[in-house]
């Protein structure tokens, strides 16, 4: 057997992809990852990822070793499977006498200067010796810089050939804001999609997967807007500089419903709490088990068999104290589905199954509530933002739930970690823009995220005036019977 019995359970949903199987997986946990950040608490959305997927030996180091012992414990419950070491220099310098002791990928993660600092401390651009003391020349590297609600990634495999963002594009031109701690919202979510779009990044240079990106990928979550750089051809405009203020006064007397607490509900309270929301409400029946650990960060080894809206919500007091947390013990069923989401002023989707997915949409119509909507399965995304009267739904798009046994579920096709990742974070950005009034979210656009390829499309989409649920004559007028069609009902994405 390639890997013992209570590792299949944990990466299931990796092994039964069959571009990983189980000796991908046993690749990725001989794999090792050495990690540049300034400190742990920006850093940690994409070591959570990092940790659940199972890359074997982590090692990092932090200019400011503030809060990295509160969040190694985490990674450790998390996934004890991985060996994690925060700051221990001397050690590093024993071991990499070891020849057997290869880098599989090197990753520097930070604000803009952080990066540019990075690079001018190195003698060569990968040669890292002088820093950490490991002999690693050319070993590929993930460049991922957060800045206000921007960010930039880059995987650089061949440093002859590519052109660094750092200085090429932005060096000149950008002043960073040089992030601190008490740092604009708008930050705190480019942190956590940088982190698990690095993540994604590191996995595929682990097992030589997919196409990674040597361009710069720039995204803006104000605009949602996704490019990727081109060599001497300008950025795009950054975002605007948003009134944090005004903006945290907001969300602190908001109140956001995250139906499901798995794969996508995770990232989504993670950020949300981060940002600082008022209150997260929190809908789930299920217990944690083992297998959702490959992806779904709220949750932990030491909490299996624990209810996941009981789970999630010791992870979110302990990340933000002052978040107000409502645990609805439950599933979402068309008797209660009105009842919970009144008292909400958003409603995000980190549900498992179409039925469910259908459920949300239509309840949401009915009580005139904001839905923001993602769906994920094997290395891809989908994501969209209903306003009710203002544009098009779900079934616009989706008309009818399909048959029973038609399409696959996470648990039969599986899903890469850091994918729910990336649209969860992605779905709490779109709800701090409605929440607060600013940017432009993906009301009438559809996102599709290809993480083999690390692109994102965003394409236009009209309310069809023939849905049947928003259209001019609907013939759904009230919440239907809702089908179980899917397996995987006690397996949250
Ligand atoms: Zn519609």
């Amino acid at each position: 057997m390639i890997l013992p019995k209570e590792k299949i359970y944990r990466y299931m949903r990796h092994i039964i992809m069959p571009e990983i199987s189980g000796p991908g997986q046993k690749t990725l946990l001989e794999s090792r990852a050495v990690i540049f950040a300034r400190s742990a608490r920006p850093a940690a959305p994409m070591l959570y990822y990092l940790v659940s997927s199972g890359i074997g030996h982590i090692k990092c180091y932090f200019d400011d070793s503030a809060g990295m012992e509160s969040l190694k414990e985490n990674l450790r419950d998390l996934n004890p499977d991985v060996w994690i070491e925060m700051n221990e220099f001397a050690e590093t310098k024993a071991k990499s006498q070891n020849a057997s002791e290869k880098i599989s990928c090197l990753i520097v993660f930070g604000d803009i200067n952080f990066i540019q600092n990075m690079r001018n401390n190195m003698n060569e651009p990968f040669d890292i010796d002088t820093v950490s003391g490991l002999q690693s020349h050319h070993v590929p590297t993930v460049f991922a810089a957060a800045e206000d609600w921007w960010g930039v990634i880059q995987t650089v495999k061949n440093p002859e050939n590519a052109f660094l963002f750092s200085d090429t594009v932005f060096g000149n031109t950008i002043i960073s804001t040089s992030p601190k701690d008490d740092q604009p919202v708008g930050y705190w979510l480019s942190c956590c999609l940088a982190g698990a779009l690095a993540a994604i990044e590191s996995i595929k240079l682990c097992l030589n997967l997919g196409n990674s990106s040597e361009n710069p990928l720039y995204f803006d979550l104000l605009a949602m807007n996704f490019e990727k750089l081109k060599y001497n051809i300008a950025p795009p405009p950054l975002p605007s500089k948003q009134n944090t203020d005004d903006i945290i006064k907001k969300l602190l007397d908001s109140k956001v419903l995250i139906v499901g607490t798995g794969g996508l509900g995770s990232p989504a309270s993670y950020a949300l709490a981060l940002a600082g929301v008022g209150t997260l409400g929190l809908v789930d029946s299920d217990c944690v088990e083992i297998s959702n650990l490959n992806r779904q960060i709220l949750h932990s080894t030491s909490r299996i068999g624990t209810p996941k809206v009981k789970s999630a919500e010791i992870f979110i007091k302990d990340l933000n104290p002052i978040v107000n947390v409502v645990t609805y013990e439950a599933r979402f069923t068309k008797t209660n589905a009105m009842q919970i989401i009144k008292d909400y002023d958003v409603i995000i989707d980190g549900v498992d199954n179409l039925p469910t997915r259908y459920l949300l949409n239509d309840s949401c119509f009915f009580a005139e509530k904001p839905l923001v909507e993602a769906g994920v399965l094997r290395f891809d995304g989908l994501g969209m933002t209903v306003v009710p009267k203002e544009g098009h739904c779900y079934r616009c798009i989706f008309p009818e739930m399909p048959p029973a046994g038609s399409v696959l579920s996470c648990s039969e096709s599986g899903i890469l970690g850091p994918v729910p990742g990336v649209m969860g974070f992605i779905e709490a950005a779109e709800a701090l823009k409605l929440l607060a009034g600013i940017g432009n979210t993906l009301q009438n656009r559809l996102m599709i995220f290809d993480a083999m390829d690390l692109d994102f499309r965003i394409t236009d989409v009209r309310r069809d005036e023939n849905c049947p649920l928003c259209g001019e004559n609907p013939y759904i007028k009230e919440l239907a019977e809702y089908e179980t069609t899917c397996d995987d009902v006690s397996d949250s994405f």
